[in-house]
């Protein structure tokens, strides 16, 4: 048995990806987990079971997002029981979709599901995907047909999100699909060629292709704990997903700089019509001016804010800095 240390393992900043991987297990689980002391030992008692229900041979792999609490400890009691658990932890909290590529990265099965740990995403409707896998689907993807327990706020904008990103971009993503979704290893060989920084991987899955296909499935209330993503973190993952896969926010700009002309060539023409037809209404317009110049700064500004999101996320790609630095593995060969 492996021990998790202060120090880190020498094969610490391990990230580039286990292609090729032999693939003698059926079924892969990636499980990310960030703080889920509350959840992790129900997750694991309930998906054991499904899986034993409906695959010959599986493996799970937790991978710890730089959980603060007694997630770890929790994950490697697992670990020492159960051989087919796998644990990656990492250095510090990275993100729930780097925490997804990690376990992708390390997984052998011949296809694999990727599944919350909070049980939202009811682990029997995995057997539902394997099915589809064997009818020849590469893809399977939940849908959301209905969604218990989660705020009308989030309900709304996450409709709104996937609808407004499905008109903004060319790949067709999927409405109402979440990361529960089973990848076959042909898919997966592809997706490991992808190393961006700023992963959307739902989007990303639809970007390779191959047959995909869908199950529809009632998504549970979580099963304990808060969610771990607060309002900031679902805006940068909505905008993350939106400059991915779209330059639509760019050609905004010049849509915008097209509007502003417009409008400043209308208030021209009026200006010279009211000057030479009707001179005595003309007033020192300081009002039009100054609003004028309020709207036009506003333009600019938004078109900058666009530019500086697109090139902010340029210079992270450039760094080319791993994506995640592994602190310890547990139970991988
Ligand atoms: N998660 C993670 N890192 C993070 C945030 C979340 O690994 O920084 C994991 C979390 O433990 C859970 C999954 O991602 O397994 C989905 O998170 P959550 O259920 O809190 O999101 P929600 O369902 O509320 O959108
Ligand atoms: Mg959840």
């Amino acid at each position: 048995m492996q021990q998790l240390s202060d120090h880190a393992l020498p094969t610490a900043t391990v990230s580039a990806p286990l292609a090729l991987a032999s693939t003698d297990v059926t079924l892969s689980v990636v499980v990310p987990l960030y703080n889920e002391e509350l959840v992790i030992g129900a997750m694991y008692d309930r998906l054991t079971k499904a899986l034993k229900g409906c695959v010959d041979s599986y493996e799970i792999v937790m991978v710890n997002d730089g959980s603060r609490d007694k997630t770890v400890q929790l994950a490697l009691d697992i670990c020492r029981k159960d051989k087919a658990v796998k644990l990656i932890n990492f250095s510090r909290n990275f993100g729930h979709q780097i925490a997804i590529t990690a376990g992708m990265d390390r997984t052998r099965g011949k296809c694999i599901v990727v599944i919350d740990a909070d049980l939202q995403d009811p682990p029997e409707v995995i057997a539902e995907m394997l099915e589809k896998w064997r009818q020849g689907y590469h893809v399977v993807y939940g849908v959301r047909a209905h969604r218990k327990g989660e705020s009308w706020f989030k309900k709304i904008t996450a409709k709104m999100f996937y609808r407004l990103l499905r008109r903004m971009t060319a790949v067709q993503i999927p409405v109402d699909t979440g990361d529960f979704r089973l990848i076959d290893r042909r898919v997966l060989d592809q997706l490991y060629r992808m190393r961006e920084q700023a992963r959307f991987v739902r989007g990303m899955v639809s970007w390779v292709g191959f047959k995909q296909g869908e199950v529809q499935f009632v998504r549970e209330e979580r099963f304990a704990g808060e969610t771990k993503y607060p309002f900031k973190k679902m805006l940068k993952f909505a905008i993350d997903g939106v400059l991915s896969f779209s330059q639509v926010p760019l050609k905004l700009a010049s849509a915008f700089g097209l509007l502003a002309a417009g409008v400043s060539f209308l208030a021209m023409v009026y200006g010279l019509v009211q000057k030479a037809f009707y001179p005595e209404t003309v007033v020192p317009g300081w009002a039009s001016t100054f609003s004028a110049v309020l709207f036009l700064g506003g333009v600019q500004l938004i078109c900058l804010g666009i530019l500086g999101e697109y090139v902010g996320r340029i210079y992270e790609e450039v760094k080319r800095r791993p994506l995640y630095v592994v602190q310890d593995e547990v139970n991988f060969e």
